[in-house]
């Protein structure tokens, strides 16, 4: 049980940060919700899921895209016993297309953000005597995709600061680990449809099957409730000699 562990999950007012959040707290942690929006339906969400399930919920809001919110984020939260960085973007284009803007973006929310937040939590992981680091990166962190230029570099990114915080951490009850998710039908995904489409020039029923689930063998999407039980799995004491690794839910994308 997680039972007195606190969890803090970076972008989790939707998706798969909210799935992870949710098998956390199933499994007895308290958890903290995040996302740049702060809204009263974001507050809202942390307070029901804290209610359906017996644990302390809250929501912190911390724009992942600045250092020093990241930061901001892990000291809110007081303890920080599990860190989970999932928070994320996506934009597709070609790489003599794609907007500056859009690069810097995903570089410091899908990869800046994780060397923050790490930075913080770590010393308190330390002082608690106990610590727990689950990246979410990618299929994309471990193989490539044309038109993804910046999320695939930030997710190749991830995988190598995980094995090195691992290194850094590896003789102390902490481990640091990535999460693969292939495909998982969330409002990410969804929103890259249509220009997915625009690219290859196909209907949407022909994107979802040879597009996205192109390269899933399974043919099926990944679920939020699959990479928040994988999370689980990397908290428990099994778990305890797993570090610097990555696990893949992708339905066998990378055995490809
Ligand atoms: P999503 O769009 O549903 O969720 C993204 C989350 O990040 C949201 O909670 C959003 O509020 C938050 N977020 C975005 N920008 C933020 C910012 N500046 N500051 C704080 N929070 C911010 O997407 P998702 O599919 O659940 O993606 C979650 C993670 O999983 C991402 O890192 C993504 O790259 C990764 N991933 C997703 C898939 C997939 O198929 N959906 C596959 C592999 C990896």
């Amino acid at each position: 049980s997680l039972k007195g562990k606190t969890a803090v999950i970076t972008g989790s007012n939707s998706g798969i940060g909210l799935g992870v959040a949710r098998e956390l707290a199933k499994a007895g942690a308290d958890v903290v919700l995040n996302s740049f929006t702060d809204r009263d339906e974001d507050h809202k969400l942390a307070e029901d899921l804290g209610a359906e399930l017996g644990v302390t919920a809250r929501y912190i809001k911390a724009d992942m895209s600045k250092g020093d919110e990241c930061r901001a984020l892990i000291e809110q939260a007081g303890r920080c016993d599990i860190l989970v960085n999932n928070a994320g973007i996506q934009h597709v284009a070609p790489i003599d297309q794609f907007p500056g803007d859009k690069w810097d973006a995903i570089i410091a929310i899908n990869m800046n953000s994780n060397f923050h937040t790490m930075a913080a939590a770590l010393p308190k992981m330390r002082e608690a005597g106990w610590g727990r680091v689950v990246n979410v990166a990618s299929a994309h962190g471990l193989t490539a995709s044309p038109f993804k230029a910046a999320y695939v570099a930030a997710k190749h990114g991830v995988v190598g600061m995980t094995k090195t915080v691992a290194l850094e951490t590896a003789e102390e009850p902490i481990t640091c680990n990535a999460i693969c998710p292939g495909y998982v039908l969330t409002p990410l995904v969804e929103a890259q449809i249509p220009d997915t489409m625009k690219e290859y020039d196909m209907s949407r029923e022909d994107v979802v099957r040879n597009v996205l689930l192109a390269r899933q063998p399974s043919k099926n999407f990944a679920t939020t409730e699959q990479i928040g039980g994988t999370a689980v799995f990397l908290c428990s004491d099994a778990a305890a000699q797993i570090t610097g690794t990555t696990i893949s839910v992708d339905g066998g994308w990378t055995a490809l």
